[in-house]
């Protein structure tokens, strides 16, 4: 018989590693399989969004982030970076359909906006942090089938069977687990041609800088290095798996921009679409799904990554503790996170529909545009976009219940100083309490010298405050 492992992720992407590191802050071992015998250096995200972002800092990534963030915004913006510096410049907002209206000074949550930074650099952060913490990442590795019964999940692999009582798929959109698995994966077919390349053109002053959408489609340029971006909205791919080639690139460059420019090299490119899917449940037995594998969108809004990381922050906890023998919170990973994944479907969707290159829709766009200009329209794009908005439903009626907290000094009864998110870096839940209380042992307690309570679950979701229907002992009882 083989050793039996704690839990089993396939897929290093940015949402297996970081689910893994999750497990540990919560006491759980996971060996992480991964087909790729080197890092994905493939671009793919540009951002990361403000729940992701904080769910990666209450992990201490913070300083390692905010330097690779802050070189990146020195190569798309040198002007307002060697102006202001990084810190003091207004940070970009995101953008809804291209629209770059989103503004958190507007508001009044300035420090809660989009990171820009290349998603290379996210998974090598986070696969440096999996191996300081001892994850054992077993590279050229091919998950190839499994089977499950009622205490583990038998996985037949490219290097070997493996047993392990959990077995979470981050394989990324065509998750070979999800479909080994029967996952149902309902959704929309795609409708458009994307391309996103790094490129040396001819002439790039034949193209107009930043995002232009032109009778023909989308072309981005010139913003964020050599990156290219296009669309075109006539139908998907004829063939999805055909190699990409330059000239199918250049091509579409062209039909957009309604230029001659030439793509000299193109070291890196890849072809996406909006297909829109998501898996109707996150679970099946002792199999489950996160990021990608479970529910794919276009890229538009930047929202796929916010979307794979708090996955993993809400499952980690739910995971660690099934392994130690109570299952009772795994469900409410899909209760929680599938309305959130289906909210972004409906936004990517209609940042779609709003991108279309016809008369109607810019006399739409025109109309959504002084929606967002006003601070109510603001706020609701702007909470939907970065998932801010997000509250779970707990069954409480106080509206912090359920929302994830964001970062803020407390004010300790010793007269100290600490942030939230640092006192919460070793994992476990935190109790902010200036009163005493017995705590169960994954629970800390930071007593603050006064103000009121509130109980974080390990994902810095609110599970209690002083407002709560509840008690305190019945949501440690919950959720711990
Ligand atoms: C053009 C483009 C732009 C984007 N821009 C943004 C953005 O600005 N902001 C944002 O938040 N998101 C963006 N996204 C989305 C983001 O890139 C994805 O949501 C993110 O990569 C999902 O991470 P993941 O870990 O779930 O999956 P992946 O990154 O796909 O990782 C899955 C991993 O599983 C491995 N794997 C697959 N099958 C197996 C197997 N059978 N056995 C072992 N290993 C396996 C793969 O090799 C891979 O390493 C963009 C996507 C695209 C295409």
């Amino acid at each position: 018989m083989h050793p039996l492992h704690e839990v089993a992720i396939v897929g290093a992407g940015p949402v297996g590693l970081f689910l893994a590191i999750e497990l540990a802050a919560a006491g759980v071992r996971a060996v992480v399989l991964e087909r790729l015998r080197e890092p994905d250096l493939t671009i793919k995200a540009a951002s990361v969004g403000v729940v992701g972002w904080e769910a990666l800092q209450r992990r201490g990534l913070g300083p390692a982030l905010q330097a690779e963030h802050e070189a990146f915004l020195t190569l798309m913006m040198p002007g307002l970076v060697a102006r202001f510096g990084p810190k003091g410049m207004k940070k970009p907002g995101g953008h809804f359909s291209g629209l770059f209206l989103v503004d958190q000074e507007l508001q009044q949550v300035p420090e809660r906006h989009m990171r820009p930074i290349p998603q290379e650099a996210l998974e090598k952060i986070l696969d440096a942090r999996a191996r300081e913490l001892g994850i054992e990442i077993r590279r050229g590795v091919t998950v190839e089938g499994f089977t499950q019964d009622e205490t583990a999940v038998t996985l037949e692999t490219s290097a070997g069977p493996l047993r392990a009582q959990y077995l979470v798929g981050c394989d990324g959109g065509r998750s070979r687990v999800r479909k080994l698995a029967g996952f149902a994966f309902p959704g929309t077919d795609p409708t458009i041609t994307g391309y996103q390349a790094l490129a040396e053109l001819d002439a790039p002053e034949k193209l107009t800088r930043g995002w232009q959408r032109t009778p023909r489609g989308l072309v981005v340029s010139g913003v964020m290095g050599s990156r290219l971006f296009t669309a075109e909205f006539n139908g998907p791919p004829p063939d999805r798996d055909a190699p990409l080639t330059l000239a199918e690139v250049e091509a579409s460059v062209q039909r957009v921009s309604g230029t001659d420019v030439k793509i000299l090299s193109m070291p890196m490119a890849t072809r996406w679409t909006d297909n829109a899917r998501q898996a109707t449940t996150y679970r099946m037995g002792r199999v489950l799904l996160a990021g990608d594998a479970a529910h794919v969108h276009s890229p538009f809004g930047g929202q796929g990554l916010n979307l794979g990381l708090v996955d993993a922050a809400n499952l980690g906890f739910k995971i660690a503790a099934a392994v130690a023998g109570d299952d009772r919170l795994l469900d409410s990973y899909t209760t929680e996170r599938h309305p959130v994944g289906a909210r972004v479907l409906e936004n990517t969707r209609a940042q779609v529909a709003l991108m279309r290159p016809d008369p109607l829709t810019s006399a739409l766009r025109t109309v959504v545009s002084d929606l967002i200009k006003l601070p109510e329209g603001n706020r609701y794009i702007g909470e939907m976009l970065t998932g801010v908005g997000i509250r779970y439903d707990l069954g409480d009626d106080d509206p912090m219940v359920g929302t994830l907290a964001k970062d803020q000094q407390l004010t300790l009864a010793d007269g100290s100083e600490q942030g939230l998110y640092a006192r919460m870096e070793k994992g476990g839940g935190l109790l902010v309490s200036p009163a005493e209380h017995s705590l169960p042992k994954n629970v800390h307690h930071a007593r603050t010298a006064g103000g009121p309570s509130m109980l974080l679950r390990p994902d810095g979701c609110v599970a209690w405050t002083d407002a709560s229907r509840g008690s305190l002992d019945d949501a440690l009882a919950r959720w711990f």
